[in-house]
């Protein structure tokens, strides 16, 4: 197996066995992270023999594209890891409305990609192959937890999508790449279960030779793991966090997240959250799914009012219109039922938006990860109540 080029050590070792200066060496990570190159043999800064060295040692990007399917609004990413498990990645891209675009275009402040006006990149990345908290609703959550990814298969996912842009969308009229500027960890896996490398993909992200982004611009949701919060504390790790509340009561809460519920009890976790907000001053920003008679209730917006105007730091909430997953019996509220769930928090006093659905019609927006193979198994995983790695497929 080839070493990763992130492995300082192993990269210094072939440095010095090649007598090259240690410039050679942030100009291969300049090339990585700001000209979004992928192989090797496009770094024609260096020498021939030096990229053939590096091709045959050290890989950049530890996967291969296994599919790719596009919509306007988003790409999917299927990428199959050395090891044969499979991981996904989606962009996302946000258009602004378009209001005047044409006499702002002209001006040269804005780009048109198809006609529409491009605002934001957004990548969601995966932090495990599967997960192990087994959310109800959750098609990663049918599949177990497989493995951790490790810092170069997360960072990896970024650096594919930059480069996928860069031959997508080529450069902007001010010579400059588009870019990814946002990452949610929101794809596959539950990233405060996979914390060190996690933090420590982070710290690619954040660093001035690396992606360069602002903290502002990450977020880590997580389904409520208290010590995983706590460690954000200690390391100060001063990203956005969102919580997947989902529920405003333990007792609905459990039933649908019913691993961690039972430790990581409701009470206990508004604690930890509180913590978090007071400690960091940072708000975070609380992720609330509508399924159909379930979590969509009038009752549950006026208990959710109580619990969010009860934290200390203002927060906000988003509702996430529930996708479908062919392996449980849910629905999707219908539009009025959820606008007038919103109206309920709004007139309360909270704020509140409405996710868009991007990336359905890939199934690659959040929570639809993993779709193809517990469609395959639903029978079976219906029947049983398993998850595929229990059921070993
Ligand atoms: N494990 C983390 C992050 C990945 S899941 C977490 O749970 O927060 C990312 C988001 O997708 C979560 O808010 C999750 O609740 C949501 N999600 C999962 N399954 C979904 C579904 N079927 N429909 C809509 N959202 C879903
Ligand atoms: Fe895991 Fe998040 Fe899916 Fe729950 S919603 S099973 S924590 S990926």
């Amino acid at each position: 197996m080839k070493a990763s080029i992130f492995d300082a050590e192993k990269l210094e070792a072939r440095r010095k066995e090649h007598q090259l200066q240690p410039f050679r060496i942030k100009q291969i990570y300049h090339e990585i992270f700001k000209n979004s190159v992928i192989d090797f043999q496009e770094m024609t800064a260096l020498s021939k023999e030096m990229r053939d060295s590096l091709s045959e040692n050290f890989s950049i990007v530890p996967f291969k594209l296994k599919e790719q399917q596009e919509s306007p609004d988003t790409t999917k990413f299927l990428f199959e890891l050395e090891d044969g498990n499979v991981i996904e990645s989606v962009i996302m891209f946000h258009y602004h409305e378009i209001i005047e675009w044409s006499k702002e275009y002209k001006k040269g402040f804005t780009t048109l990609v198809d006609g529409k006006k491009l605002n934001r990149l957004t990548l969601c990345v995966s932090s495990q192959v599967g997960c192990s908290v087994g959310c109800i609703f959750c098609v990663t959550g049918k599949l177990g937890l497989l493995k951790n990814l490790d810092v170069q298969t997360i960072i990896g996912q970024v650096l594919y999508a930059n480069n996928y842009l860069k031959e997508k969308l080529g450069k902007k009229e001010d010579n400059s790449r588009y870019m990814i500027r946002n990452i949610v960890f929101m794809g596959m896996g539950e990233p405060l279960l996979n914390y060190d490398n996690v933090k420590k993909s982070i710290h690619y992200m954040l660093d001035q030779n690396g992606f360069s982004l602002s903290r502002r611009h990450i977020t880590i949701s997580t389904s409520g793991i208290i010590p995983g919060i706590q460690k954000m504390i200690d390391d100060n790790l001063e990203v956005m966090l969102a919580l997947s509340l989902h529920a405003p009561n333990q007792e609905l809460r459990s039933e649908l997240i019913p691993t961690i519920t039972k430790m990581y009890t409701l009470d206990k976790l508004l604690a930890q959250v509180d913590e978090y907000t007071e400690k960091t001053g940072r708000k975070i920003f609380y992720e609330y799914i509508m399924i159909k008679d379930k979590t969509d209730k009038p009752e549950l917006a006026y208990e959710l009012i109580d619990l969010l105007l009860a934290r200390p730091v203002h927060s906000h909430i988003n509702l996430i219109p529930y996708n479908e997953n062919p392996a449980i019996d849910l629905e999707e509220p219908s539009r009025n039922k959820i606008m007038k769930f919103k109206e309920i928090l709004e007139k309360g006093g909270v704020t509140v938006t409405v996710r868009d659905t991007l990336g359905r019609g890939v199934k690659g927006a959040c929570g639809q990860l993993g779709y193809e193979k517990v469609y395959e198994h639903r029978d079976e995983i219906k029947a049983t109540g398993k998850n595929l790695r229990v059921l070993k497929k």
